[in-house]
């Protein structure tokens, strides 16, 4: 846990969250601010802040993490329709929070990926 990152809060509950989905090692919550009609982040609880931070020993959560990601969109009912996936990375991946984060779009058809 990192004492002054946001997620790590929302993880050890002392900011709030609308959490969907939690287990030993990931969590996930809705977006504060809802890019599609669903927008939810799936953290590990392993605090990293990029994704270029992680190595070869994070394998089996980085597939847990993933794994995990497929079980909340199923939970939200997008896994037919489909979905977006999303991991910004740094500055020019346009980071904002630096605790690793997947976001999961979905509940209108989202178009070819942009850049
Ligand atoms: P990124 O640009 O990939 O780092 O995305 C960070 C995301 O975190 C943005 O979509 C924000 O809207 C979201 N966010 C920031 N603060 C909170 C919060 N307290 N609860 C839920 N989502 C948040
Ligand atoms: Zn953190």
């Amino acid at each position: 846990m990192a004492d002054s990152c946001l997620f790590c809060k929302i993880i050890q509950g002392k900011i709030p969250a609308q959490k969907v989905y939690e287990d030993e090692h990931v969590l996930a919550f809705h977006d504060i601010h809802p890019q599609a009609p669903t927008h939810v982040l799936v953290i590990p609880k392993t605090h990293w802040a990029t994704l270029d931070d992680v190595t070869p020993d994070d394998k089996n959560l980085l597939g847990h993490l993933l794994e995990r990601t497929a079980h909340v969109a199923r939970m939200l009912a997008l896994g037919n329709a489909g979905y977006r996936t999303i991991i910004n990375t740094k500055s020019h991946g346009g980071q904002e929070v630096f605790h690793i984060h997947i976001h999961i779009l979905g509940g209108r058809p989202l178009g070819r990926m942009v850049v």
